[in-house]
């Protein structure tokens, strides 16, 4: 199956079940209308002179529109690029480039941010050539801007009109094409996180994700009685792929609450639209958990969802199982260059795995760990995590190099992350490669120090890093947010610690914050923690 197919297929089966709800932009469709919003744009994007391998970027928040545009650039043969709408100028342009974009689809502006105003700077021509005949000198492939705005700036052109523009032979091609895209071909090109560096461009096909979507819902038991409520982003594979792929896959219902995360928000509709499945990185469950209004909400409804994208501290699972009703939420792991989950909990694991572990590797997928010689470790040793499978990711669009360094000839992946699988075969991680700091030559992982610390009645957040130290080469620092109201100093942090985790494990330096370094997918960024702490150490 490819993509177009899977909307296809549930607007055959679930036509008029709800498929997608924005309540702050007053949508509701159903899947009927999804499917030909999808087709009409399709055959207007093609009519509009794109030709499928094109390359076509979105920046935008999640919206209705992204969806429609998910499905319409899969039916036209379109390879998506996901751009995330905080990338400044720099990133954008490397974007951009990297992937060749033909046409960027944007809004006018985002929370206090002016996008046409940055683009003007990057193409000085908008405003003064046609719509079409941009030739920017910057990003020489861009030719069009498609503003999802109700009117265009000169030099660009509206959604609406690209719509409208849809003729009968555009049409035909899109219902041609559905005969004819391959599943191996590329569909969407994401860009990783950036956690642990710049982004890369993973490029995945039709056969990486629809059936990653697939498995994915299976082990939450979703079906189209479901309705997902989806704060994660949609630039990013959690959104689009976790999200409203695996939803559409399902029959279910995607349900959008902001355009930007906002915990209240997310809340609100979760309780008004009676949302069974609940997805989010962990600092987003945190924030949904400690809202104000939490305490006062009906959340009888919920029941799954997956939580992802960085570790998910057992104390914090525990908290989602019982104030969130959510005793079937499962913990997914993966990486956007394996489409992206390979492992993931299922609602019939035992409570404890489902708390502890990421889970079982997903069906047609394989696993390795291995030590640095590249050889398989015994169970339950740590290791580095290899993936090999249908959702392995084609390449690094336009990197071969990069591409050639994290896949090998047997097509196995590397992850960069520690981990460790127990005799029946459940995963669990114990920390990247690169956060990984030894101290005197002891290997630590801030993971088990941050997990031991979450157990603190204070602590709302803490994250460990290593900081650079003359006589042991690095020492353990934790950077610690406190919960509202509450106090604690560094010395009963220690005396909290002591006897309780190694001596040496036992941070050197605590320091108290307000907020972390993040990436917009909400995943802390410890390099740029480490940065920070070296040059307040000098
Ligand atoms: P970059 O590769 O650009 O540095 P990134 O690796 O964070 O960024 P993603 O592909 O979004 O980009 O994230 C994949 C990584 O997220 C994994 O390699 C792993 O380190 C982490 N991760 C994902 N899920 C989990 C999980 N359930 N538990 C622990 N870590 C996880
Ligand atoms: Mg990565």
């Amino acid at each position: 199956l490819r993509v177009g197919q899977l909307l296809e297929q549930s607007a055959r089966r679930h036509s008029d079940n709800d498929a997608l709800i924005v309540p702050y932009q007053n949508v509701r469709w159903s899947y009927a209308e999804l499917n030909r919003q999808a087709d009409e744009t399709a055959a207007g994007l093609l009519a509009l002179g794109l030709n499928p391998g094109d390359r076509v970027g979105i920046w935008a928040p999640n919206m209705a529109e992204w969806v429609v545009l998910q499905f319409a650039t899969a039916k036209a043969g379109l390879i998506l690029v996901n751009i995330n709408p905080a990338y400044r100028l720099a990133e954008l342009e490397f974007a951009l480039n990297q992937t060749g974009v033909c046409a960027l689809i944007t809004v006018p502006s985002f929370k206090s941010s002016d996008y046409m105003a940055m683009l003007g700077e990057l193409m000085p021509e908008i405003g003064k050539a046609q719509a079409g005949s941009l030739s920017a000198e910057k990003i020489p492939s861009l030719r069009w801007i498609i503003t999802l705005a109700d009117s265009a700036a000169p030099g660009t052109i509206t959604y609406e009109e690209v719509r409208a523009g849809a003729t009968d032979a555009a049409r035909q091609q899109v219902q041609a094409l559905g005969q004819t895209l391959q599943f191996d071909d590329p569909i969407n090109i994401q860009f990783t996180s950036g956690t642990t560096g710049r982004p890369k461009a993973a490029t995945l096909s039709h056969h990486n994700i629809v059936n990653n979507a697939l498995f994915t819902g299976l082990q939450m038991k979703l079906t189209h009685r479901d309705r997902m409520c989806i704060p994660v982003p949609m630039y990013h594979c959690f959104g689009m792929v976790l999200g409203t792929l695996c939803c559409v896959a399902h029959g279910a219902a995607m349900v959008f609450a902001s355009a930007g995360f906002d915990a209240e928000a997310t809340m609100e509709v979760v309780e008004a639209e009676r949302c069974t499945a609940l997805h989010g990185v962990p600092t987003m469950f945190i924030a949904a958990l400690d809202s104000p209004g939490f305490a006062g909400r009906d959340l009888t409804s919920l029941r799954t969802g997956i939580i992802a994208g960085a570790p998910c501290p057992a104390e914090l699972m525990k908290r989602i199982m019982s104030q969130m009703h959510m005793e079937q939420i499962t913990i997914a792991y993966g990486m956007t260059e394996t489409g992206p989950v390979s492992t993931q909990t299922s609602v019939d694991d035992p409570v404890q795995r489902r708390v502890e572990t990421v889970g079982r590797v997903l069906p047609h997928t394989e696993i390795k760990i291995v030590d640095t010689e590249g050889r398989i470790t015994p169970r339950g040793t740590p290791g580095e995590l290899l993936t090999r499978g249908y959702c392995v990711m084609l390449k690094y669009w336009n990197d071969p190099e990069k591409t050639a360094s994290a896949i090998d000839e047997a097509r196995w992946i590397a992850s960069g992350d520690i981990a460790t699988v127990d005799a029946e075969g459940f995963f669990q991680i114990v920390g990247r490669i690169k956060d990984m700091l030894i101290r005197g030559g002891e290997n630590i992982f801030p993971r088990e120090i941050e997990d031991f610390l979450y157990t603190h009645p204070a602590i709302e957040q803490v994250e460990v890093i290593g900081a650079p130290d003359e006589k042991y080469g690095e020492e353990v620092c934790a950077w610690i947010k406190l919960r509202e109201g509450q106090s604690a100093t560094e010395d009963e942090i220690r005396a909290f610690c002591q006897g309780q985790i190694a001596h040496f494990k036992i941070p050197r330096y605590i320091k108290f914050v307000d907020e972390f370094p993040m990436t917009i997918t909400g995943k802390v960024q410890k390099f740029v923690m480490r940065e920070q702490m070296a040059r307040e150490l000098e």
